[in-house]
This record gives structure tokens, sequence and C-alpha cells, in this order.
């Protein structure tokens, strides 16, 4: 728990958030600025700051989340359609909220990387 943490927040019921999906490890909710029709964040409850941090030891809590966000795809109605599971890491790539999550984006064609 990080106390200036957003995502902490979130996951304690301390912050409001579109709950998708919870359990014991993780929790799942939707962006609040949407980029596609299906915009979820999966987190875990820990504080991770982010995929950088990442050891062997949070491996299968890392699967878990993947898992969920695949659950959560089916729900959304994207699995057969197909989506991005993207984590931004440090400033370079992106990141805006350090504890570690997966957007989930689907609904809609998504440019190739490239
Ligand atoms: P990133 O840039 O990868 O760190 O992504 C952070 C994401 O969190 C952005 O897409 C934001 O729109 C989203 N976000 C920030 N604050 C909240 C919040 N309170 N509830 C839901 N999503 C949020
Ligand atoms: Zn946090």
């Amino acid at each position: 728990m990080n106390p200036d943490c957003i995502f902490c927040k979130i996951v304690r019921g301390e912050a409001p958030a579109a709950i998708l999906y919870q359990d014991e490890q993780a929790v799942a909710f939707k962006d609040i600025a949407a980029r596609a029709p299906v915009h979820v964040l999966i987190v875990p409850r820990l504080h991770i700051p982010s995929a950088a941090e990442v050891t062997e030891e949070h491996a299968a809590l890392i699967g878990h989340l993947i898992a969920v966000a695949a659950q959560v795809a089916r729900e959304q109605g994207i699995a057969q359609t197909g989506y991005r599971l993207v984590t931004n890491v440090g400033r370079e790539g992106g990141q805006e909220i350090f504890h570690l999550h997966w957007h989930l984006l689907g609904g809609r064609q998504l440019r190739s990387l490239g």
C-alpha cells in the first residue's frame, strides 16, 4: 500500500472506479479516459511500481493477472475479435501511474505498433 497511489486507493475501495472484476489478488476496472470501446485496467492489489520491478517471486501473480485479463476480454465480448494487452514502463514508455497495470484494449481495429 502506497498512500499516495490512486490505484492502491481504488483496490482498497477508497477511491471510485467502475470495477468489472475483483478477487484476493487482482482488480479490473474501466479506464477513466477510454481510448477504445473496451479499455479496462487490470492491476494487482500489491503495489508494484511497474513491470521493471517484477521479480521471480511475482511469477504466479503475473500469470493470474493475464488470466484475469483474458476472462474480462471474454466477458466484454472481444475475445473472438482480438485485443491488446499493454503495460507501459517508465517515462519514455508513457507510464503515468506507477502501480503495475495492464491496459486491455479492444472493440475496434488497433493500429500496428510499427
Ligand atoms: P499509464 O499511462 O500506462 O500509466 O496508464 C494510466 C491509465 O490510468 C491512463 O489510461 C488513465 O486514463 C488511467 N487512470 C488514471 N486515473 C484513473 C482513475 N482514477 N480511474 C481509472 N483510470 C484512471
Ligand atoms: Zn499502488
